[in-house]
């Protein structure tokens, strides 16, 4: 297996990714601009079928999880890899119908899909539906019966596991907007919702408990609490579990404080995962249900890093130094939603000591607007070009033209080559949808 990374430093002293010195795309693309490692991503989506394949006799898919970056380019990848995704509005499932993924290895998610959401999936014909509400269920069945289709669907259960993650991104819980409780009868009725309704065919379960999780016990606890919740369900109303989604989660290094691990270390978790499914499957007697699972964060994460120039440095005096560069919150808004902490790299001086402690802000009007808080970097200079470390997953897919700032670009790079996969921005672009009414001209 592969190193989990092509990063590293170059007889320069500069930060390389993809046999690609970062401080020539900074020269050719210009910045802030997203890097994205393609041996890497392909290593992760490659690392977790492998465990399929090896530990549960291939009887199972790897479905990636879009949300974290989604553009045709991935979705043309993963197809290349031979795995599925999985989706979380009508934008992400246009992207990938665009891309050419076949539709029957997508599942759609989301607690709130919309009419027109449910109608472009059924025109797709997605694979399977996960149905995450009432609401839902009722709308589905009257479309496919007004087409005179039955579809296929999961729904989504909380099996009331906590992970060990920031709060704010834990959706597990029983407060949780996501999911059908099975401790609480809930998911029971849900089930036997789904199972009057003629036009839906219920295939299993899926449940997801958390993001960024590093406690491989979580995941075997959750599994091992789907799989009772199932057992009952098969004794009471008869009905068992072919499918069985397991969702995502699995954590990446961001910083020091992470864990580093490589693709087979990652494996692990689902090696973990998939034995303590094996050792319920056969104390219950149930067929071996089919297994999916989720990872978005954990294939794209690390495979992303993103490039800036250095602007304005500002020293509060015995304070705080400010190190401010040319992107910020409409392009990386994760330290202001979550303080999460990144690992930053002056990338044309990368093998120079550290020898201060800054922080890095972005450009906007806000002053929560921070890429990293309290980091160590050598004596910054503009003009320098900084790295980003781990910005693959929920960067882009959460950026925003807020200021009116242009949403970065996006390159692949691979063996020395590098490619767009998502274009700059323009003035154009950002004026596009703006209209003006008569009476104001
Ligand atoms: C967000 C999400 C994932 C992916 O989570 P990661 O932490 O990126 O692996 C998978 N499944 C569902 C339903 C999700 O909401």
């Amino acid at each position: 297996m592969n190193e989990r990374t092509t990063l590293k430093i170059n007889e320069n002293g500069h930060l390389e990714i993809g046999g690609m010195d970062t401080v020539d795309i900074a020269k050719k693309f210009g910045t802030p601009v997203y890097v994205f490692d393609e041996a890497h991503l392909r290593n992760m989506m490659r690392a977790y079928q492998d465990v399929i394949d090896s530990d549960y006799d291939g009887f199972g898919l790897v479905l990636y999880a879009s949300k974290a970056f989604s553009c045709k380019a991935v979705y043309s990848i993963a197809n290349q890899e031979n795995i599925g995704v999985d989706v979380v509005s009508g934008g992400e499932l246009y992207t990938a119908v665009k891309a050419g993924f076949p539709t029957d290895k997508i599942y759609m998610h989301g607690n709130n899909k919309l009419l027109s959401e449910l109608e472009l999936a059924l025109n797709c014909k997605v694979g399977t539906i996960v149905v995450d509400s009432y609401h839902e269920a009722d709308i589905l069945d009257k479309l496919c019966k007004e087409r005179n289709l039955k579809q296929n669907v999961l729904v989504r259960i909380n099996p009331g596991v906590e992970a060990h993650t920031h709060a704010f991104i834990q959706t597990a819980r029983t407060d949780s907007k996501f999911g059908f409780s099975v401790s609480d009868g809930s998911a029971e009725d849900m089930i036997r919702y789904l199972l009057s309704k003629k036009n839906l065919v219920l295939e299993g379960y899926h449940c997801h408990i958390g993001s960024q999780i590093f406690e491989k016990q979580s995941f075997v606890l959750a599994a091992k609490k789907v799989l009772d919740f199932a057992f009952k369900i098969k004794n009471k109303l008869g009905f068992e579990l072919k499918k069985l989604n397991m969702g995502g989660g699995f954590g990446i290094w961001y910083n020091d404080e992470d864990p580093k691990l490589k693709p087979e270390d990652h494996a692990d978790y689902l090696k973990t995962l998939i034995s303590a499914i094996k050792t319920k499957v056969k104390e219950y007697k149930l067929n071996k249900p089919y297994l999916l699972i989720e990872p978005g964060r954990s294939i794209v994460g690390e495979a992303g890093i993103t490039l800036y120039t250095v602007g304005a440095v500002k020293d509060i005096a015995g304070i705080k130094k400010y190190v401010a560069v040319d992107g910020g919150m409409f392009e990386n808004p994760r330290y202001a939603l979550y303080q999460s902490k990144y690992t930053v790299i002056l990338a044309n001086r990368a093998t120079e000591e550290c020898t201060e402690m800054v922080s890095v802000a972005g450009k906007c009007c806000e002053s929560g607007d921070l890429i990293a808080v309290d980091v160590p970097l050598p004596k910054a200079e503009s003009g320098d070009i900084m790295a980003v470390l781990s910005t693959g997953a929920y960067n882009y897919s959460m950026a925003s033209n807020y200021n009116r700032n242009f949403i970065p670009p996006a390159i692949l790079v691979e063996n020395g080559k590098a490619d767009y996969i998502i274009k700059p921005q323009t003035f154009e672009d950002i004026v596009r949808n703006d209209a003006t009414p008569d009476r104001l001209k």
